[in-house]
């Protein structure tokens, strides 16, 4: 036991009085009542406990609380760290917490005791839990993660007391795997380099103590000449400049050793290179001092980097320039100002420990910093294995969206109910319009599938596919939506265009005209038009009447006999451009409620085919051709004709069986054709209008009931 812990209880009094002047430095009204009720609280549900270093437990939570003071952090936050592991250690309950100490800071006990029971076999699952869990809690309020930091941090600051090595070096590893790196993310950079220094003192403590020699010998070696440049800087810029800042930057430890693995070079090549930092007073003061700099000592091009026009997602802003200083000597520069030297050292905890007053981020506040959000994403990625992480996560905080990643891994949040088409889109426009196909997790899957979270998603394009207007039945996303109706509206005239080229040349063929430039500029001026552009449209889409065209060019009396089945445009089918023309294919004449297709024809507008239609084998390879079409349930009855093939028994009052076996379906007789005439048998076909499948069905099945009728097909 420590000499000091020994103090703290035998009289604890005192230091709460401690702690208490600590925080009225910053905070001039202290609820001191709260601040006692927490530190007795803890201090006598501890009271039992020990530590590893065999001191009273209640010594922790005080020093980790006191970590926050010197941070300036709000009282609620200081007394969350007082209280932090009552709960996790079962001398406390989340309900006591809440009664005694109210909703908010039972929340934060909360949030901080979930980031610590965790603890699965699994390392990687380990990692990626740990992570979501702390994406979970930060999301809600970002304090929970800095006073999990601090707890660490004082726990690693005394981890030399945890006597089973291999705990000691999982802690540590832990630490510098999860913890610093966490640091790291909310710009704590002071935070991060203490625990990376403490965890890899345990993790390699051969390299640590060989490493930490070295760094001290050069700093010992070369500290005149760090001081001689320190003055030389500041001579250079006396003139210009007031209360300008300038440090000698010491090398840290891990950081090199980092650097070292990762670019293979010797340490002697890293310390090479002196750093040193300029604190300006103002962003400006930031470049000109950089001019300055630059006017006297020539700078090392590919090693500049300016943080201030485009800082880092954390938050971090400064100049970075590496010179050719003296003797040739090469000397990184970080030139910052006051404030963003700040923002380097605290980051998000800036906030409390600069302006004096206990900052809180709201829910709404955190959502709203996208640069916060960036953040999380950037901690997704980190995680090595998004896809477990997400899993293993019950993300709730960003309740309405749902994370998937592309192959390579880059993770796209969406809109909870989006489909693979919408993260088509989201990718980029150009490759949601060319999609012809998805592979959610590697199995093909419709556009329309719904997204879950953790889905990798590989969008299939092909170069001749168009966005089908059917993609705006189950798009969701704004920026799919409205990238399909621009790609529509733009596909729509060339469409139309094609349409009443074709549409006028049959007419012309119709009267052994073609169409000569003569020709169209006098069907310009008698129907108005402008361009040829604009009259073709007109005619694709209906609004010149092809019958008028016509008219134009043989007497009425000779009225020309259409030669094929139009039919009406409003079909209650969804997938059709408006005024686009549809028949209805002779091959498969598909009902409505039957699965169809349409396919693109050079004459006849697009054909609806069912989906299982011999025909469409032709087109297998124009996927271009291909309209995804349903028929519109919701829309009005839409009657439509289907042929029957009957074998009929040749007797007396056979016809009458059929006719009143269709009516009595409530279906009309559109034509009969009598086929083959047998001693026996009757051979026809049967034309009926019927409201969809399950009519022709029922239809069918009762004609089969009529023992006059032998057999009877669909055709
Ligand atoms: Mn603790």
């Amino acid at each position: 036991m420590g000499k000091t812990s020994q103090d703290f209880y035998k009289n604890p009094d005192k230091y709460l009085l401690k702690l208490e002047n600590r925080i009225e430095k910053y905070n001039k009204s202290l609820d001191k009542d709260l601040l006692k009720k927490a530190y007795f609280f803890s201090f006598n549900r501890h009271l039992f406990q020990l530590r590893d270093s065999g001191d009273p437990y209640a010594y922790h939570p005080y020093e980790v609380a006191k970590i926050l003071a010197e941070l300036k952090f709000d009282l609620k936050s200081i007394v969350t760290a007082l209280l932090h592991d009552t709960v996790e250690d079962g001398v406390a309950t989340n309900c006591e917490i809440e009664n005694s100490f109210g909703k908010e800071i039972s929340y934060l006990v909360e949030g901080v005791t979930k980031l610590s029971k965790l603890q699965l076999p699994d390392k990687e699952v380990r990692e990626a839990s740990n992570f979501s869990k702390f994406i979970i809690a930060i999301s809600k309020d970002i304090r929970v993660l800095l006073i999990k930091l601090a707890d660490r941090l004082h726990n690693m600051r005394t981890i030399s007391y945890v006597k089973e090595k291999k705990r000691k070096v999982n802690i540590a590893k832990e630490t510098l795997e999860v913890y610093a790196p966490l640091a790291g993310r909310v710009g704590f950079q002071l935070m991060r380099e203490e625990l990376e220094t403490l965890s890899f003192k345990q993790t390699n403590p051969i390299a640590y103590q060989s490493l930490n020699k070295r760094i001290n010998y050069l700093n010992d070696i070369n500290k005149n000449f760090v001081q001689d440049t320190i003055e030389n800087i500041k001579k250079i810029l006396s003139t210009d400049f007031h209360k300008i800042e300038v440090y000698g930057r010491q090398k840290k430890v891990y950081s090199t050793w980092k650097k070292m693995q990762s670019k293979s070079i010797a340490l002697e090549k890293i310390s090479d290179i002196y750093a040193f930092r300029i604190i300006t007073r103002s962003k400006d003061d930031c470049y000109k001092v950089l001019g300055k700099i630059h006017m006297k000592w020539s700078m090392v091009p590919e090693r500049f980097k300016d943080f201030i026009s485009t800082p880092k997602p954390n938050g971090y802003s400064s100049i970075h320039t590496t010179v050719i200083g003296p003797d040739g000597i090469q000397m990184e520069l970080q030139i910052r100002s006051i404030e963003m030297h700040k923002i380097a050292d605290y980051g998000v905890a800036s906030h409390w420990i600069y302006k004096n007053m206990g900052y809180k981020y709201s829910k709404k506040e955190i959502k709203e910093n996208n640069k916060w959000f960036q953040d999380v994403i950037e901690i997704i990625k980190a995680a090595g294995g998004p896809r477990e992480l997400i899993e293993h996560s019950r993300i709730n905080m960003y309740s309405d969206n749902v994370f998937c990643f592309t192959p390579k891994g880059d993770v796209i949040s969406m809109v909870k109910g989006s489909t693979a088409l919408d993260f088509a889109y989201a990718i980029h426009s150009t490759i949601g319009d060319k999609t012809i196909g998805v592979k959610v997790n590697g199995n093909l899957s419709t556009l329309n599938e719904i997204i879950s979270n953790g889905d990798q998603i590989e969008v299939l394009v092909s170069k001749g596919q168009k966005p089908q207007p059917n993609w705006l039945s189950f798009c969701v996303t704004g920026k799919a939506r409205s990238q399909i109706r621009k790609s529509l509206r733009d596909h729509e005239q060339d469409e139309f265009e094609k349409l009443g080229k074709e549409i006028l040349k049959n007419i012309l063929l119709d009267v052994n005209k073609r169409a000569t430039k003569k020709t169209l500029s006098m069907l310009i001026n008698i129907f108005n038009y402008t361009t040829y552009k604009s009259f073709y449209i007109a005619l694709g889409r209906g609004e010149v009447n092809s019958n008028l065209i016509l008219e134009t060019f043989v007497p009425k009396s000779l009225k020309y006999e259409t030669r094929s089945k139009k039919v009406k445009n409003r079909l209650p089918i969804i997938g059709l451009t408006k005024g686009q023309a549809v028949n209805f294919a002779d091959c498969c004449n598909p009902l409505p409620g039957e699965n169809i297709v349409g396919i693109l024809t050079e004459k006849k507008g697009i054909s609806v085919h069912l989906i299982n239609c011999s025909v469409l084998e032709r087109f297998t390879n124009f996927p271009e051709l291909w309209y995804e079409l349903t028929w519109d349930t919701k829309s009005g009855k839409y009657l439509q004709t289907a042929r029957i093939s009957l074998t009929v028994q040749n007797k007396v009052g056979s016809f009458n069986k059929i006719t009143s076996c269709i009516s009595k379906l409530n279906s009309n007789i559109v034509d009969i054709k009598i086929n083959k005439r047998e001693e026996d048998f009757f051979y026809m076909d049967v034309d009926v209008q019927v409201a969809d499948s399950k009519h022709f069905n029922d239809l069918l099945v009762s004609l089969k009931l009529e023992d006059a009728i032998y057999k009877v097909e669909r055709v």
